[in-house]
């Protein structure tokens, strides 16, 4: 049974497998012997394997071990971690913030322990798994809505008089757009549900400070009361968060399942994490660059005709629709020296598999031109 279900995801081109890398994780990666340039990570920033967050990371190993010895409710929460919750609840401008051990298990915790049977989520049709599993966790009714499509979801609330909550991703995590949060925020409060915006991909790139989307967009506690983010991308560390009033922190520590039984991130990740956010805050020169480099990336795929979608985020995909063409693109990359991924169905919906590029600060502009010069030799085959 299993064998047979394996051959039939071979037969349609959706096996899934790993590469081994042999080296930090940076712009270039070391796989198979060979060094390639790197175009699929979330590092945006390129602090991944940056020197103070390495120190930071070392230091705090060196005084607090590797591992945090249990949960955070019983005696696995350090001071690292109280630490780095109070500058990230000062940092997106809310009461408070919570740590969980990644983004996944955040945003089950939080959806899961906040609504339940009886209540009503809305979701975009293209949140994130973890975000779509969580509504689904919690018991209430679950519906999506058409992506950032604000009248259908209207449409899906109106006979509705259950506890409500709206979910959606921040800046998308396989097309790079943004959700409309102004007009999500409005619908919220005229609905009294609450809103949940996972900003994954926005933190730390996003915004005058580095805060994301929220604060592109100029949204308080109140127009966005539940915002999660994680440390696996920009920060380039690991782990994740939930910022809110104290209020709604205080009964996710109660009720959140995936914060009360799980271990406790390791101080020293805390640690590093505290330094990555001291340089997100201060080297505002980081998400200029990246912003520049998207642009140029815009402009000469533009000139080359090759069909970008609509995002102006680090997250650039290029729509291929054929799982095996999409496949074939990225292999001829990676022949080239370029490593772009193949993003299929299920992760994206039926008939759009893409190329999903992303950029860093990491990246300078001349990698950005030949990774130009190499889609278009790779797409023409
Ligand atoms: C990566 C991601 C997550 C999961 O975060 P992890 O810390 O990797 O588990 C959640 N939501 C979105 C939108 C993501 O892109």
């Amino acid at each position: 049974m299993l064998a047979e279900k394996l051959a039939e995801l071979r037969t349609a081109g959706l096996y899934r497998s790993r590469r081994v890398i042999d080296s930090a994780q940076g712009i270039y990666l070391q796989i198979d012997g060979k060094q390639v340039l790197n175009f699929c990570s979330n590092d945006y920033l390129g602090l991944a394997n940056h020197g103070d967050v390495v120190a930071a990371f070392k230091q705090a190993a060196d005084k607090y071990g590797v591992g945090s010895g249990s949960a955070h409710l019983v005696c696995g929460h350090s001071y690292e971690h109280h630490a780095l919750e109070a500058e990230l609840a000062e940092f997106t401008g809310r009461e408070r913030a919570l740590l969980f051990s990644t983004g996944y298990m955040a945003n089950l915790g939080v959806i899961a322990g906040l609504m339940a049977k009886g209540d009503v989520i809305y979701e975009d049709k293209l949140n994130h798994a973890s975000l779509l599993d969580g509504g689904l966790l919690s018991g209430a009714k679950f519906k999506r809505y058409l992506h950032n499509d604000m009248a259908n979801l209207q449409l899906k609330m109106a006979n509705d008089n259950a506890a409500a909550m709206i979910v959606t991703d921040g800046v998308f995590s396989m097309d790079g757009d943004v959700a409309n949060l102004a007009a999500l925020s409005e619908i919220a409060i005229k609905k009294q549900a609450l809103l949940l915006v996972d900003d994954a991909h926005g933190l730390g790139v996003l915004g005058e400070t580095g805060a994301g989307l929220v604060e592109e967009c100029g949204l308080n506690q109140q127009q966005v009361p539940l915002l999660v983010g994680t440390f696996g991308k920009a920060f380039g560390t690991s782990g994740a968060f939930v910022a809110g009033s104290e209020l709604l922190i205080e009964t996710l520590i109660q009720k959140a399942r995936t914060y009360i039984y799980t271990t406790a991130l390791p101080p020293a990740i805390a640690a590093a994490t505290r330094m990555s956010l001291t340089i997100i805050q201060q080297e505002t020169e980081r998400r200029n660059h990246l912003k520049a480099l998207i642009e140029r990336f815009k402009t000469g795929a533009k000139q080359l005709n090759i069909n970008l979608m609509s995002s102006d985020s680090a997250i650039q995909p290029i729509l291929i629709g054929d799982v095996d063409k999409t496949v074939q693109i990225s292999e001829k990359l990676l022949q080239q020296g370029f490593w772009v991924s193949a993003i299929r169905p299920p992760t994206v919906p039926q008939g759009s598999a893409r190329l999903r590029v992303t950029l860093s600060a990491a990246h300078q502009n001349h990698h950005v031109d030949s990774l130009l010069e190499a889609l278009v030799t790779a797409s023409a085959l």
